[in-house]
């Protein structure tokens, strides 16, 4: 019948050459390929042990800062909630006591802060949205590999940078240098 398009293509049932029976051409041929890539530059690399440098506009791991003083600039406005287009954010605010301005810089502040990583998609919007410098996407860590979906839900603990870096060159000043992970895969832990 003829096709529509008349780029239809008659399929032979070719029978096999004596050459293309035995096989053993196309294994050499596949084992020769084999063995010109063992010696070829390595295209990949043994991560984690070995973690390639990010660009420096790469959107990773957010982080969430704390002011020269050591106090957390986040005010739970909630506008990196609001213009998150994931909505991965959450957030509850509360008033902060007398004797905290060390600790919070505003007198409103994220209580619990988390973000749903599962959600992210690392578009940074959250970043831009917020009034206080309080949140940067950096770009030194991905999202580690997790069996559990609960611990894709990062709250202040793995959030709040354990102490006060400038913002600088690399996106939200560089703090996750100073986190470890633990190196059994509970998440992240942080020095104190
Ligand atoms: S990076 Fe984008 S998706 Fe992720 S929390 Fe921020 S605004 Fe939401
Ligand atoms: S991180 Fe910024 S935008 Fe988000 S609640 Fe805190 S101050 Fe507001």
């Amino acid at each position: 019948m003829e096709s529509l398009s008349g780029r239809s293509k008659q399929v032979v049932n070719k029978e096999l050459t004596f050459k293309e029976r035995i096989y053993l051409p196309a294994i050499l041929g596949g084992m020769w390929i084999t063995l010109k890539h063992f010696f070829m530059k390595k295209t990949t690399i043994k991560y984690p042990e070995v973690k390639r440098e990010f660009a420096e506009s790469y959107r990773g791991l957010h982080v969430l800062k704390k002011d020269e003083n050591g106090a957390e600039r986040c005010t739970a406005c909630g506008l990196c909630a609001l213009t998150c287009p994931a909505e991965a954010i959450t957030m509850t605010a509360a008033e902060r006591k007398n004797g905290e301005e060390g600790l919070f810089r505003e007198e409103k502040y994220a209580a619990v802060y988390e973000i749903n990583m599962l959600r992210c998609i690392f578009c940074g919007l959250c970043e831009e949205a917020c009034p206080k410098e309080a949140i940067f996407l950096t770009n030194e860590e991905l999202t580690p590999a997790n069996y559990d979906r609960g611990d894709f839900i990062y709250g202040k603990d793995k959030l709040v940078e354990p102490q006060h870096h400038p913002i600088g060159k690399i996106r939200g000043g560089g703090p996750l240098n100073q986190r470890n992970y633990h190196p059994y895969g509970k998440g992240l832990v942080t020095l104190s």
